[in-house]
């Protein structure tokens, strides 16, 4: 069975998205696209696909049977009620939405349908460094995890678009669940520190230390870095009671010249996490077809949306900020803490 899928938003990774269903993965078909730049659509609709007028007349066709969300976050909360109301499977690019109100009515009418229908976009968990440091961790050889060294360092980010509360609201998402699901834990309070701010970055303020504190008692501590010039350059290092699991330097060619002995490292998420988005989706793909969803859930983008909230609040208040979770509804399964054992 071929799973007839419609994307709205053809920026950036909605065309990564599109060739990535178009050319390397099988059980798929992008039937229909859209977004508020019709031309843009125009240009990346694959061969066949429909180019629609708006969201609401994708998600409602017939033809579409899941739905891909790739604009921008302010606009998701609107494509997944609708996605949802159609009792449509949706994947959401990160973040989920960019609200606690707007994050509690998705899961509201998720829970309502009676089945998940939400995978976001989340697509460290697809990793295989990252599921292999996860299996390690699990597997309680090297005790309970204590700390978790967490570093995200982008080589620039686009002038004027990206604002100063972009790395904790946009970027810090990625650290804040990868450290919930590799810790099986839930982030109960944020701080943030705001060290000498990097002559590269203007006005932006970047870089960011952000120190999670989780349930557990186990600390996550948080490097953001968004224009650090040299590449796109992602590590983790968790600190357990008899030893360190940490994610291992990509495989690279290793160039020898003039200039010595060196490893290319990627230049964006796209080229880093390329196999991840590629596993995100055959998985997305599979629950799809049979009308559901797996993977990271509306739980998970309500937590992330918390953290971030958090520390905008801990980057103006220099103190900790707590997260105030609600409790978790049953179609998220358990709480982190059992789910661990
Ligand atoms: P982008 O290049 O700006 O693309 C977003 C596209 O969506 C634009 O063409 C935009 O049109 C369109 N759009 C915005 N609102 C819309 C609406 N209401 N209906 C239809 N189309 C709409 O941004 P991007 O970098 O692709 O990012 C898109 C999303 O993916 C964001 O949520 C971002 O955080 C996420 N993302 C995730 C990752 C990851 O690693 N998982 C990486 C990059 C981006 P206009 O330009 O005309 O507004």
């Amino acid at each position: 069975m071929t799973l007839r899928v419609g994307v709205i938003g053809t920026g950036m990774i909605g065309q990564d998205h599109i060739r990535r269903l178009t050319e390397v993965l099988s059980g798929v078909e992008v039937v229909g696209v859209t977004d508020i730049d019709q031309a843009r659509a125009a240009a990346a609709a694959p061969g066949g696909a429909e180019v629609f007028a708006n969201p609401s007349a994708l998600i409602s066709s017939s033809n579409v049977q899941a739905v891909v969300i790739c604009s921008w976050g302010p606009a998701h909360e609107e494509q997944l009620l609708a996605a949802i109301a159609a009792g449509k499977p949706v994947f959401c690019e990160k973040p989920l939405v960019t609200s606690e109100a707007a994050a509690l009515r998705v899961m509201e009418a998720e829970a309502a349908h009676g089945r998940r229908l939400v995978q976001v976009g989340f697509m460290r968990r697809f990793d295989a460094d990252y599921r292999r440091l996860k299996a390690v961790i699990d597997g309680g050889r090297l005790g309970a995890p204590l700390m978790f060294h967490s570093v995200h360092r982008n080589a620039s980010v686009p002038g004027g678009l990206y604002t100063s509360d972009m790395p904790l609201n946009d970027t810090l998402v990625h650290d804040a669940d990868i450290s919930r699901w590799l810790l099986s834990d839930e982030v109960a309070g944020v701080e943030v520190r705001v060290p000498r701010r990097s002559s590269r970055g203007g006005e932006l303020r970047d870089p960011v230390f952000v120190l999670l504190h989780m349930a557990s008692g186990a600390l996550v501590d948080v490097e953001i870095s968004v224009n650090i010039a040299y590449g796109y350059d992602i590590r983790g290092e968790v600190s357990c009671e008899t030893g360190v699991a940490a994610l291992p330097n990509r495989p690279a060619t290793v160039i020898s010249d003039a200039n010595g002995i060196r490893q290319a490292i990627p230049e964006d998420w796209r080229e880093r996490f390329i196999e991840a988005y590629d596993q995100e989706f055959r998985e997305w793909i599979l629950a799809a077809s049979h009308g559901t969803a797996t993977g990271p859930s509306t739980w998970d983008g309500y937590a992330a949306t918390l953290v971030a909230d958090a520390a905008l609040r801990a980057a103006f208040s220099n103190s900790f900020e707590a997260v105030k979770m609600i409790a978790k509804p049953g179609l998220y399964g358990p709480p982190a803490a059992l789910a661990a054992e």
